[in-house]
């Protein structure tokens, strides 16, 4: 879990570095977070208000939906979070905390895994050229080159070969 404590911030701007553990995120389960998350606060207190943009950078490790290799991409986003104690309170663009005049700490977690887990692309390449793998011998064609004809190959026979290739499995 993270947890921002606000008992003790001053009335203004402050900032806060801290660095976390996949683990304290619950992004532990799959093995794309590996590093640890730094996270940047800037957070502006009025009065029981707090205003606060988190930048959030860390290094994942991702599988090429071409050629199979693992590779690394940083991430570097950010979140708006508002806590407030006004429930009328609401902004599409930000993650709102309510808390009483009670709280001392208010847990964010959700807030940057969330933000972590959206920015993760969608398509996933090694690089942007990445010649990915021959669809007839399985070359990685990144580091080799095959005598494969791939160009003049019917999409209906490449499915037919898989089938023949399961058979044999
Ligand atoms: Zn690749
Ligand atoms: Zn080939």
């Amino acid at each position: 879990m993270l947890a921002l404590n606000i008992a003790h911030l001053d009335e203004g701007h402050s900032s806060q570095i801290r660095q976390v553990t996949p683990e304290e995120l619950e992004l532990e389960n799959d093995d794309v977070f590996i590093s640890p998350v730094d996270i940047r606060f800037e957070i502006d207190k009025v009065g029981h208000e707090f205003y606060i943009k988190a930048n959030i950078k860390t290094k994942t490790h991702l599988l090429c939906d071409r050629c199979a290799e693992p590779y690394d991409e940083n991430l570097d986003e950010s979140v708006r979070i508002v806590i407030t104690s006004d429930s009328e309170f609401g902004n599409p663009e930000e993650d709102i905390y309510s808390i009483t005049a009670s709280s001392t700490e208010i847990d964010i977690t959700e807030s940057i895994k969330e933000t972590l887990l959206i920015s993760l692309p969608t398509k996933r390449l090694c690089k942007a050229d990445c010649k990915g793998l021959c669809p007839v011998c399985g070359t990685k064609l990144n580091f080799e080159t095959c005598s494969c004809k791939t160009d003049e190959i019917d999409p209906r026979w490449e499915a037919l070969k898989k089938l023949k290739g399961n058979e044999k499995g």
